[in-house]
């Protein structure tokens, strides 16, 4: 329906009033400003306009009852203006926002103009917010007669402002809280209840990238939306839970002090290890390492206290699976370290800095049968540093790839030297980390195949020993180490006991080598389980056909021993400790004039 017969109160001079209101409301409707004017000559072509409108336009009496209202004004309430004249505008106000109308009602009732956001009700129950623009109408010189509403319904936007705004500010896997919202809430918390102490709890779960590597990402998913709705119905009234990024969650939870916060980590603990439901019906028992701060005993602020909360899950990450931690300031003093360090173990890196020591390794007749090759590094300031210090730095500050490339390069080039010096080397043992298997630069078959071919080196002259927990089964990596073993270098498992690795993946894999983790060579003497967990490694190794070497052999008890269980080779300090190139090399010289057997 257009603009209401002429003989009611919408008649002619109102609709000049009207007009000459609109002419003067130009700035709100920007945009139709010239069609207005263009239009608006005539009151034919003024109607027209009225009624072509997307926003709504009523006329208010000075009672705030409504006079006239277009087709626009007529769709949002639901009602046409014939049953909508005389009504007061105030019956449409929704409920939450009476307040806001009682008191803007008293500035419009007073004469004054007003842009306000409002809800109003629809016939059908539904509700409507409007940003309005309320016009005084006033004749030159005499007082306001009542108002000209100018309508815009933002129902739409403001809904889908606020999806983007709980988009930004939740996960959108999990639904739980994120970085932001965390922060928002903490520093909420913070203002609002300053005298109650808060625990933050930051848990990194352990294990995940082994799922996510085998059994696929959807999975992986699927695991972090498992543990989300496990940590909600662990969690109590007044909790906040966040997912900080990966396999990060964290827990802030009010009122709690130091003492109550480890019942809380041993609480978690035990709701997480016992089994996290997937949607397939099987459930996984999950561990996390985690790193916890308070309010106010470490910080002030929403920012610190999220810092060292990460700053002691890192530590509690460095010292093993399973440990949680609290903020200590010394963390962050040894975060500094540590980061000068990887400074300047960059710079060693590129400037070639580092170098590698040979530890040989002897088959049960005192023949040389190999040598390790084990990087070391004089640090300028600090001096030696060991691979126990810098490997690990290494391996969390993603240079490991380089320093593993630059040790395989190195060790080759070391053993062309050699073979030109009329040494007869026998084989280098390089370590490889299991990030250099899961490069995604490039393969490591095409690195070793280039340095093999660069140095015109024969493969039997290289070993490379990769950590057990290097051989998971996660996707590609047993197609490289396929690779690797034809491209006839010799493969070794490095520190065997240590890692996870199964008896089907060493059976399945073309591994040739194990080499057992010196802990147990240590306690060889003094303890009866650990002799028979070597000996039936031995004796498994023999059943699937691999090599075998002992590390960490000290002294003549431990051989004894160790050649009572049959073993194929061994390295430790009772036949030497890792040796600089020029000892290296007249230890080769030595044992080339040895007379064979
Ligand atoms: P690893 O590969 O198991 O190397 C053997 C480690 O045991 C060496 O420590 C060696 O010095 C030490 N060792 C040898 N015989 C004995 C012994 O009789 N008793 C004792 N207590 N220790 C002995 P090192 O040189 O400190 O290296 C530590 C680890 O650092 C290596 O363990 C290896 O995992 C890693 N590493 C060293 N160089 C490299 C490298 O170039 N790349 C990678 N990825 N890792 C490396
Ligand atoms: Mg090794
Ligand atoms: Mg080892």
């Amino acid at each position: 329906m257009a603009v209401a017969d002429d003989s009611g109160p919408q008649s002619g001079p109102n609709l000049q009033a009207l007009q000459r209101q609109l002419r003067s409301s130009q700035a709100l409707l920007q945009e139709q400003g010239a069609l207005i004017a263009q239009l608006s000559r005539s009151e034919n072509h003024f109607r027209q306009l009225v009624d072509l409108l997307s926003d709504g336009l009523a006329l208010l009496d000075p009672e705030l009852r409504i006079l006239y209202a277009n087709p626009a004004f007529e769709a949002i309430l639901g009602e046409s203006a014939a049953s909508l004249v005389g009504l007061p505008l105030a019956r449409f106000v929704a409920p939450q926002d009476r307040a806001s109308w009682d008191r803007l009602s008293g500035a419009l009732l007073a004469g004054q103009g007003r842009r306000i956001r409002l809800s109003l009700g629809d016939a059908g129950g539904g509700q409507h917010i409007l940003d309005m623009e309320f016009i005084p109408r006033r004749e030159e010189g005499r007082p306001a007669d009542g108002s000209l509403l100018l309508a815009r319904d933002v129902s739409e936007l403001n809904a889908a402002r606020q999806e983007l705004e709980r988009l930004a500010l939740s996960d959108p896997l999990t639904g739980l809280g994120n970085e932001r919202s965390t922060r928002r809430f903490l520093t909420d918390q913070i203002s609002q209840r300053a005298s109650i102490p808060l625990a933050l709890l930051w848990l990194d779960l352990d294990g995940f990238r082994r799922v996510n590597h085998s059994q696929g990402r959807s999975s992986g998913d699927r695991l972090l939306c498992a543990v989300a709705d496990q940590l909600r119905g662990w969690s109590r009234p007044g909790d906040w839970l966040a997912r900080m990024g990966g396999d990060e969650f964290l827990v802030i939870r009010p009122g709690l002090g130091e003492a109550e916060a480890w019942t809380m980590v041993g609480d978690l603990q035990r709701a997480l290890a016992c089994g996290v439901p997937l949607p397939d019906g099987e459930g996984l028992g999950m561990g996390f390492c985690a790193g916890l701060s308070l309010y106010p005993d470490h910080g002030q602020e929403a920012d610190t206290l999220l810092r060292q909360a990460a700053t002691a899950l890192g530590r509690a990450h460095d010292s093993g699976q399973g440990l949680a931690l609290f903020y200590e300031p010394s963390f962050t003093e040894t975060l500094r370290t540590e980061l000068g360090l990887e400074g300047r173990l960059r710079q060693a890196l590129v400037e070639g800095h580092l170098r590698l020591a040979y530890q040989p390794q002897m088959d049960p007749h005192g023949r040389l049968i190999g040598n390790e090759a084990l990087a070391r590094w004089r640090d300028g300031e600090r001096g030696e540093v060991g691979p126990a210090t810098f490997i690990p730095l290494a391996e969390r500050s993603g240079m490991i790839q380089a320093l593993g490339h630059w040790a395989l390069e190195e060790a080759c080039a070391q053993q062309r030297r050699w073979q030109l010096a009329g040494l007869q080397p026998p084989p280098v043992a390089v370590n490889v980390s299991p990030r250099q298997l899961l490069s995604a630069s490039m393969p490591m078959s095409v690195i070793v195949a280039a340095a093999l071919k660069r140095h015109g080196l024969d493969p039997h002259l290289l070993e490379l020993e990769i950590t057990e927990s290097g051989i998971l089964p996660i996707t590609g990596v047993s197609e490289e180490i396929e690779r690797l073993a034809a491209l006839g270098v010799t493969l070794a498992i490095d520190d065997f006991g240590t890692g996870y690795s199964s008896l089907e993946s060493l059976h399945r894999l073309p591994i040739h080598k194990l080499k057992i983790d010196q802990s147990f060579t240590a306690n060889l003497l003094s303890s009866d389980s650990t002799r028979l967990i070597v000996r039936a490694a031995l004796s498994m190794a023999r059943e699937l056909g691999l090599q075998t070497l002992v590390e960490g052999v000290e002294t003549g008890e431990q051989l004894q021993m160790l050649e009572q269980m049959g073993c194929d080779g061994y390295q430790g300090y009772f036949f030497s400790r890792p040796l600089e190139v020029e000892d290296c090399a007249r230890l080769l010289a030595d044992h080339a004039q040895r007379p064979a057997g």
